[in-house]
C-alpha cells in the first residue's frame, strides 16, 4: 500500500505555471484588452499592469487565475497578495519537511 500513488501529471502543470512568466502575462493582458479588470483604466507607464491571483496561491499563474489590475485597484490586493505569500513560502517549506 502506497501514499504516494498516483501519477504525476499535475505536477508538470503546476511547474509550467509555477511563475508569471512574460507570455502568460501577455495572454492576460489580450485578454482584457490591456485595462484594468476593475475600474477598465488602459494601462500606460507606471500604472500597472498588475496581475492578482484570483484563488490566492502565487504558485498558480495559469491565466484563468489571473487578473490584470492597475496600480490603484492592485492597491487593495496588495495586503492579500502579500500575505499569501507569507503563507505560500510557509507551505513550501513544510512541503519540504515531509520530502515533498
Ligand atoms: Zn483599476
Amino acid at each position: 500500500m502506497s501514499f504516494f500513488g498516483g501519477g504525476d501529471s499535475g505536477n508538470i502543470d503546476k511547474k509550467k505555471y509555477e511563475s508569471l512568466t512574460l507570455s502568460i502575462r501577455q495572454t492576460v493582458l489580450e485578454r482584457s484588452h490591456y485595462r484594468c479588470q476593475k475600474c477598465s483604466v488602459k494601462f500606460r507607464g507606471s500604472n500597472g499592469p498588475f496581475f492578482e491571483h484570483i484563488n490566492g496561491s502565487l504558485k498558480d499563474n495559469r491565466p484563468s487565475n489571473l487578473r490584470s489590475l492597475c496600480d490603484k485597484c492592485f492597491e487593495h490586493v496588495k495586503k492579500k497578495e502579500s500575505r499569501k505569500g507569507f503563507l505560500g513560502s510557509m507551505r513550501n517549506n513544510l512541503g519540504q519537511m515531509f520530502g515533498n
